[in-house]
């Protein structure tokens, strides 16, 4: 029978995975089944129909011939078509928020605070949708006018994580709409009938509002079909959310066809706190960054650099409340829960193979260090005390609910500290001393595409362009001038003279 969340999304539980347009799905497809597990307790929630190459190639294809109308349809009425899909999202929140609690194991007020992601960057778009505005340049040439304009771009392929299973796509399919292009989105395999509703929800609101597709969506099992898209000279960009190993090889493949990549990868975000820092604000904010979604957010806190003459306190009152996140360590659609479970059991061998290593690395464990016995994908939050800040396990990004601890001196030694692992995302200090508010904050301080004064690393607001440096790759997308990434300029110049002069004075003369 199916789930109860999702037959309230009018999703079956043997859905097709592929969005052709028109409301029609495809039905005769050659492709493999997807067994969708729950986090929780590790049932089978259901199965959904894989794309087959046919399927792919049918969605390409009909993503083309949409393209050459949508661009031609005025930059304002294409946000409407974007508006309509945010009031529908409004009215669908609570089932959506629940089926990606169900799917992707974050609690419940997680999961609806996704879809809000999604209604507030719609809201965003609609009026990014009147401000796609280009510069006007003097020219050195009399007579002559210069200005740059934005034109749509084309098709944009979105491959998003498991971990943000819808806000992701809206960050990337809302702002592209109004940029006037066509995306068509590859979700993760671990979360596919979320995508499915959040797909259902906005184009069967665009067909109701009178507007044409927009939005298509393929599912692959594995990847011979997401590395088909990633090499596909149709698809103008390549917005890719996901690890820095994939993501890496993603990149290099769109740059090798000459294509647009926006790579939004790992992180390996740290707080910093110092001895003026105001522990009221530090601690809640440390224990949500590094508990929150079980250390699964890409904003995650993974490092807590702290001064060393208050490294005993703070852990000690780190313990004190990650002893009552624990007792509320639970199913993430139960209201009372804070942590839910891991996407899977992969991810906890992940989780206690790092736990070890710390431990092989002279790292103690302060609190937690394993899984907790029951059926479903759950283990301790934990924190490791005693490593060094370049232990190799430190340097890389474990997704679960890991924190390592780690005392300075200095602030500069902190900020070096901080900056001193591959990734880029998000960095935070708590601190009270407006000197050392300046110097994280200042070119020589942290080399983060976030960082933020006395709130944590986890979570962001969309109004503000997210994304990371370093093997973060580079990307920005959501709010500020992040629309840029998805439309091309062109720069424009008009002679209205009766001569022609040419730039930097040249003569040429025949
Ligand atoms: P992942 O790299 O395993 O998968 C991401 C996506 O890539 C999935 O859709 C997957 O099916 C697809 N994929 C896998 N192999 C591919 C290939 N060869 N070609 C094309 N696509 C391929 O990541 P995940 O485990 O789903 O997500 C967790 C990771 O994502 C973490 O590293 C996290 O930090 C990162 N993340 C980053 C951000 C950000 O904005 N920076 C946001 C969310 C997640």
């Amino acid at each position: 029978m199916t789930h109860p969340i999702l037959a309230a999304l009018g999703v079956d539980d043997t859905h097709s995975g592929t969005y052709l347009g028109q409301g029609a799905w495809a039905s005769a497809t050659n492709g493999a089944m997807i067994e969708v597990r729950a986090p929780r307790d590790g049932s089978v929630l259901g199965h959904v129909q894989a794309s087959s190459a046919g399927d792919y190639e049918r969605v390409v294809q009909r993503a083309e011939a949409a393209f050459k109308e949508w661009r031609q349809v005025p930059a304002p009425r294409r946000g409407e078509a974007v508006r309509l899909c945010g009031e529908a999202l409004r009215k669908h929140k609570d089932a959506l928020g629940s089926l990606v609690a169900l799917e992707m194991g974050k609690i419940k007020p997680e999961g609806d605070g996704e879809v809000q992601e999604m209604i507030d960057i719609a809201d965003f778009a609609v009026g990014q949708a009147r401000m796609l505005y280009g510069l006007s340049m003097h020219s050195e040439r009399p007579g002559h006018r210069m200005y740059e304009q934005w034109h749509p771009l084309g098709l944009v392929g979105i491959i998003s994580a498991f971990n943000f299973p819808v806000a992701v796509w809206a960050w990337n399919a809302f702002i592209a709409a109004v940029c006037g292009d066509i995306s068509i989105w590859k979700p993760s395999p671990k979360v596919p009938f979320s995508a499915i509703a959040a797909l259902k929800i906005c184009s069967e609101a665009l067909r109701a509002g009178g507007f044409p597709d927009i939005f298509f969506l393929f599912n692959d099992a594995g990847t011979e079909l997401a590395t088909r898209f990633v090499d596909d000279r149709r698809v103008g960009l390549i917005s890719f959310t996901g690890s820095t190993a994939v993501g890496r090889s993603v990149g290099q493949r769109v740059a090798g066809r000459m294509g647009r990549s926006l790579l939004e990868l790992g992180g390996n975000n740290a707080i910093i706190v110092d001895e003026s820092a105001d522990l009221k604000l530090a601690i809640p904010a440390i224990v949500f960054g590094a508990v929150g979604t079980a250390g699964q957010r890409c904003t995650s806190t993974r490092r807590l650099i702290v001064h060393r003459a208050i490294h005993a306190v703070v852990v000690e009152k780190l313990k004190a409340a990650y002893a009552q996140v624990e007792h509320r360590v639970g199913d993430p659609t139960d209201p009372g829960t804070l942590m839910g479970p891991l996407i899977d059991a992969a991810a906890v061998q992940r989780y206690e193979q790092a736990i070890a290593t710390a431990r092989a690395a002279g790292g103690q464990v302060a609190f937690g260090g394993g899984k907790l016995d029951r059926p479903g994908n759950y283990v301790r939050p934990t924190l490791i005390t005693g490593l060094a800040p370049d232990a190799e396990v430190i340097q890389h990004e474990t997704f679960a609910p890991i924190l390592y601890v780690l005392p300075f001196d200095t602030i500069s030694e902190a900020i070096a500290i901080q900056n001193g692992v591959p990734q880029g995302l998000s960095s935070a200090i708590f601190t009270q001393n407006l000197k050392h508010a300046e110097q994280f904050l200042c070119c020589t301080g942290s080399d983060c595409g976030i960082a933020n004064v006395n709130i944590g690393t986890s979570g962001a607001e969309i109004g503000g362009a997210f994304g990371g440096e370093k093997d973060t790759g580079g990307g920005r997308e959501s709010g500020s001038d992040a629309w840029k990434a998805y439309m091309r300029r062109q720069t424009d110049t008009i002679n209205y003279s009766d001569a022609l002069p040419l730039a930097q004075g040249i003569k040429f003369e025949f």
